[in-house]
């Protein structure tokens, strides 16, 4: 039977036979810890997905939540350390995050700031949202805002809109981003008033978070078309998930239809420590090894960079496979592509 309602309680998740009843206790338990939604885009592609449970996965609750992992927190990247006012998260000197709204269209299971989002979470007040706008305002270093989670394209296409007017103002923000799963997890709410609130600052850029290629559904296509046709660059993030895209196979399928929708691959992330994840991630070694098989046989233009965001604040990295190897003061050894070595003379070294 299918509803037109997310999914948000753990019946619904029994009434869809997503959860078993031998674990509804667990599930109780992670529910009480992070929100739940699975929308009813979301149903239908884990239902039609041939990808053994790749996408359900990455959204239906599990009692694997429950086991932490002493390294673990439930602030991994130190957001709190670096917000000077609500909802602005500066770490770099350029850019900073702005946090307007709490909740998300769907919880992802692996979710980073999961101890941080969720629907009883209001995000900012209208003099939180003055205060935010005006610390962006005062530093005429800022000249990059990125509107991130809570994903912001859940916000109102009004609210959207008076946000990225009032970002427009700001002469030394050049240039604005989006980060939001909302297009391949909720495309329904793409709509026109979506993208003309986009349009309101001259140079926005939209990055998507999208996992698995089967969550490209020709109605999420759709939704990339009708962003990228209206003039809005695409770029995508991937998280690294166990048994969801952990294997060049799926993540070459991956990039190259995000592609060749016009979205292109910025970030694959490392897993981060946030509370109840130990089992979505892969090892580092393993993330290497992966990311270096698609180095050569895949287009350059479908590479992202595979990167670890620092517990601690300290940002990210690139923690890729090392190709080089420094051999004497102008001499390099070198990991072709092909898994040769080649050395190669630096004549200024
Ligand atoms: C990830 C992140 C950014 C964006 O970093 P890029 O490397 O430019 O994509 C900016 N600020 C904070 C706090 C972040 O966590
Ligand atoms: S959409 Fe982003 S912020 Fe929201 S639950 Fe998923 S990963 Fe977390």
């Amino acid at each position: 039977m299918e509803t037109a309602h997310t999914l948000r309680k753990i019946d619904d998740l029994e009434r869809h036979k997503l959860v078993d009843a031998s674990e509804r206790a667990g599930i109780v338990s992670v529910l009480e810890k992070f929100s739940l939604a699975v929308t009813p885009h979301v149903l239908g592609v884990m239902n039609n997905s041939d990808s053994e449970g790749a996408v359900a996965a990455q959204f239906v609750p599990s009692v694997a939540e429950l086991q932490e992992h002493p390294s673990e927190s439930d602030d991994p990247i130190a957001d709190v350390k670096h917000s000077p006012v609500a909802g602005i998260i500066h770490r770099y000197s350029d850019r900073v995050l702005l946090n307007v709204i709490k909740t998300c269209a769907v919880y992802c299971r692996y979710c980073f700031r999961r101890e941080n989002v969720g629907p009883g979470n209001g995000g900012l007040t209208p003099d939180q949202l003055d205060a935010a706008i005006d610390y962006i305002k005062n530093d005429d270093q800022i000249w990059e805002v990125i509107l991130s989670g809570g994903d912001p394209l859940t916000l109102a296409p009004r609210r959207l809109s008076a946000v990225m007017e009032r970002l427009a103002d700001i002469s030394h923000v050049g240039v604005v981003r989006i980060h939001t799963r909302v297009p391949s997890v909720a495309p329904d709410k793409i709509t026109d008033d979506v993208v003309s609130a986009l349009k309101k600052h001259r140079a926005v850029y939209v990055v998507v978070h999208v996992n698995h290629a089967d969550e490209i559904t020709p109605q999420v296509a759709e939704k990339f078309a009708l962003l990228a046709d209206s003039g809005i660059p695409l770029m995508s993030q991937s998280v690294l998930l166990k048994d969801i895209n952990d294997n060049a196979t799926t993540l070459t399928k991956l990039f190259r239809t995000l592609l060749a929708n016009r979205v292109k691959p910025y970030y694959l992330h490392h897993g981060d420590l946030a509370k109840g994840t130990h089992h979505f991630r892969t090892s580092i070694k393993r993330g290497q090894e992966i990311v270096r098989e698609l180095r050569g046989p895949l287009s350059g233009l479908c590479q992202p960079h595979y990167v670890l965001d620092l517990p601690g604040g300290h940002g990210k990295v690139p923690i890729g496979h090392q190709y080089l190897e420094q051999l004497s003061s102008d001499t390099y050894e070198i990991d072709d592509v092909f898994g040769e070595k080649q050395t190669y003379v630096d004549t200024r070294g």
